[in-house]
């Protein structure tokens, strides 16, 4: 059992003592290494500026506070990027799960620092670079072991060119993108790699090598050289924070701020919500990144975006311009003095052009982009908290407060990789984002809002406008009364999940406004906090990969404590485990009949086993990557790999399945490694018969005892309590075993005789 720390000096007894072993561990594993740069560490904890790096140690400690391994990570704010200096582990502890559990926690930490990718050297696995085969063997071991979470040696590029002409093992340069969808310009690798020949080798490469080193770089963006060694390499994987809830907060909102008397969209909103989200301890804060305006014009009619570049510079800061003057004749016919044009491309009078909208809007997209890859990389929920709002922006038009439609932008970022469910729950009609998606079948938006004949914007909204050609019967309006009960709501809600559920989304993009709340100076209804956590939960339990982008809300003594109780009850329904947790029975509880039972494990199910697990919501990337792996063990060496399956299929396809085998070294112990079942089948009882049938094909192969595993957080709290009801009985707590504050809780049951 060990925990990863990080040591920020050598200012206490206890961190001096982890330095000086992290120095101990470096000594013994790299002799090679100059013995200044092992003495210097301390001094460049102590003073990061000077070396141009800020450095960033994490060791690896046990129950004795002796240091297992240990990360030395290097952040260069200058330039967005992390170079991973050292990682290693004490001398024969390899294949302890430490060097993963490092690696793990290197990915997680350069997330939080907003990079655009994490670097580091291994050597080459090319007999050509590396001609002893044993060495060979140990380097693509390395390669093998990092492609696994998508880092991979950059491509066509002289980097691996020894300094000394004729030396061999000259190191690859790895990037691992950290889940991001895209890899990085040329202009950008190459300040990469001038940074770390300068300030990481200095004197030892000359000037000629760095210029040689730098212009092989061509591609643009770079290419990572094709995978290897892992069959299917992880589309995106990005590190989950110990299941927090990562929030992007678009921090340049706030130069945003129009001082007009009554207008509600102010920059307090934000810190509003921030404040109670920090009390919450369920969100962990990712730095946004900058994408490239294509994103934006992807939804966006490129002249519009053109027009509120150069309008907004226009006017400048001190000033704001609003439209007054709307086109209803001579539409085509667009004014050529660009304030004047505001109303050629705007749909009201509350949006001002202001020299601060501009950046303030593109940091918007930002944050509600790098929001969507976190959902994209395996995170079941993420937050872009932003403002302005987005979700009246059309293609050729901004108002309602917002520029750029956000969430729109999101959903068409996230369709390139599934189908995707726009669900708006913002008391006003989502016009912008019906209107971009009209004519698109693989983006359903569905919209519950105050009826159109008394709320804005008054001209959409209404229940027949259902999609156009290909878009035909993928948009829902849902108008509402303008007074309802909670009642009525929730009712309206279920209808618009349920035609969610017949889209089966990949991703769900919600449109999160908070002005249904009591009091909004907007709105009309009474949502309160309760009503606001019951929301989420019926949100979070439909199972969906689910980015929430942030739209309206403007009561701002309510609107923090509103938004903490949506994602309190969002986490609450999401982290229904993969095993069915109420015993509500339903109709569709007879179609358990219908399931085919069978334990052989064929080759097509390695793909449909990385699927289900995928779906089912709770599995980092990583965990995905292992269900897969174990298929594959299991079809190589049957059941001497220790893994036996059960697995249920219904009309063809995997429903639900479970892996467990014996304990190596003990008798007759067995461990249940996996139980999942289809999300949209969790309430059927599927969970609880994998179970059942499990504990009895275990006993059949000779356990006497069945062992499970899982977490101590309040998030599991279901999980424990469908173990307890089959009869398990908690046997062990370890805590901080995840991660800080994340226990390990291992669960067991002797198998009586009342199984079959
Ligand atoms: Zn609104």
């Amino acid at each position: 059992m060990f925990r990863i720390r990080q040591v920020p000096d050598d200012n206490s007894p206890a961190n001096a003592a982890a330095i000086q072993q992290v120095q101990q561990i470096l000594r013994a594993q790299f002799p090679l290494l100059d013995a200044q740069e092992i003495d210097g560490i301390p001094a460049k904890l102590r003073d990061p500026l000077k070396y141009r790096f800020r450095p960033v140690l994490l060791v690896a400690e046990d129950a004795e506070d002796r240091i297992r391994g240990f990360a030395l990570l290097l952040h260069a704010p200058d330039l967005h990027f992390c170079y991973l200096d050292f990682i290693a582990s004490l001398p024969g502890r390899s294949g302890s799960g430490i060097g993963g559990a490092l690696y793990e926690r290197v990915r997680e930490q350069a997330a939080r620092l907003g990079v655009h990718g994490l670097y580091f050297e291994c050597l080459p696995d090319d007999p050509a670079l590396s001609p002893d085969p044993q060495i060979r063997k140990q380097n693509a071991a390395r390669l093998r072991f990092y492609e696994r979470w998508g880092a991979r040696p950059i491509a066509n590029t002289a980097y691996e060119t020894p300094v000394t002409p004729g030396d061999d093992n000259p190191p690859y340069l790895v990037l691992d993108p950290l889940g991001h969808a895209d890899l990085p310009r040329r202009d950008q690798v190459r300040a990469v790699v001038a940074a770390i020949l300068e300030r990481k080798y200095g004197e030892l490469c000359p000037p000629e090598y760095n210029h040689r080193v730098i212009e092989s770089i061509q591609d643009d963006p770079v290419q990572l050289r094709a995978p290897h060694y892992v069959k299917v390499p992880p589309r995106a994987v990005l590190p989950r924070i110990a299941g927090r809830i990562p929030v992007v907060v678009n921090t340049g909102h706030d130069i945003h701020h129009v001082r007009e008397r009554g207008y509600v969209e102010a920059p307090v909103r934000v810190a509003a919500i921030l404040r109670e989200l920090e009390h919450s301890g369920l969100f962990d804060r990712q730095e946004p990144r900058h994408f490239a305006e294509r994103h934006i014009r992807a939804v966006h009619d490129g002249r519009l975006v053109d027009f509120l570049r150069r309008a907004c510079a226009q006017v400048g800061t001190s000033r704001s311009v609003y439209p007054y003057v709307f086109p209803i004749r001579n539409a085509a016919r667009p004014p050529k003095e660009l304030p004047l044009r505001a109303g050629y491309f705007c749909i009201d009078t509350f949006t001002p052009i202001n020299g601060n909208a501009w950046p303030a809007a593109v940091g918007a997209v930002d944050c509600a982009l790098t929001a969507a890859e976190r959902v994209l990389g395996g995170d079941r929920l993420a937050y872009a908290l932003v403002r302005p709002p987005g979700h009246h922006a059309e293609r050729h038009a901004f108002g309602g407060f917002c520029y750029f439609n956000n969430a729109a932008v999101a959903a068409h970022f996230l369709s390139r990789y599934g189908r995707v469910a726009v669900l708006d729950i913002d008391y006003h009609h989502g016009n912008g984002t019906q209107e971009i998606f009209y004519h698109r079948s693989d983006v359903l938006t569905v919209s519950l809002h105050g009826h159109p004949s008394f709320a804005y914007p008054y001209f959409s909204g209404f229940r027949d406008e259902e999609g156009v050609g290909a878009g035909a019967g993928c948009n829902l309006n849902i108008p509402l009364p303008e007074n309802l009960t909670a009642e009525q709501y929730r009712a309206a809600l279920e209808k618009a999940l349920k035609r969610i559920a017949r889209h089966h989304p990949a991703f769900l993009v919600l449109a999160a406004g908070f002005d249904t709340a009591a009091g909004d100076p907007t709105g009309t209804w009474q949502h309160r906090v309760q009503d606001f956590r019951t929301l989420g939960q019926l949100i979070g339990k439909q199972g969906y990969p689910t980015l929430v982008v942030q739209e309206g809300g403007y009561r701002v003594r309510t609107l923090g404590s509103n938004v903490r109780a949506f994602f309190e009850g969002l986490a609450q329904g999401a982290a229904q485990p993969a095993a069915p947790v109420e015993r509500r029975r339903e109709k569709r509880d007879a179609g358990a009949t219908d399931i085919h039972w069978r334990d052989e494990v064929t080759a097509t199910d390695a793909d449909s086993v990385r699927d289900l697990t995928a779906t089912a919501g709770v599995f980092s990337s990583d965990e995905v990557l292992i269900a897969e792996e174990l298929v594959q063990e299991r079809l190589q060496k049957g059941l001497d790999s220790g893994y036996h399956f059960l697995l249920a299929e219904q009309g063809g396809r995997l429903a639900g399945y479970a892996c467990f085998g014996p304990i190596p070294g003990t008798a007759q112990r067995f461990d249940l490694y996996w139980i999942v079942v289809d999300p949209t089948r969790q309430r059927a009882g599927l969970g609880r018969e994998l179970l059942r049938r499990s504990e009895a094909a275990a006993q059949a192969a000779g356990a006497t005892h069945l062992f499970v595993d899982t977490s101590g957080r309040h998030a599991y709290a279901p999980a424990r309590a469908f173990y307890r009801r089959a009869g398990y009985r908690k046997v062990a707590e370890l805590p901080d075993f995840f991660h800080d504050g994340d226990a390990k809780v291992i669960f067991a049951k002797r198998l009586g005789k009342n199984h079959p």
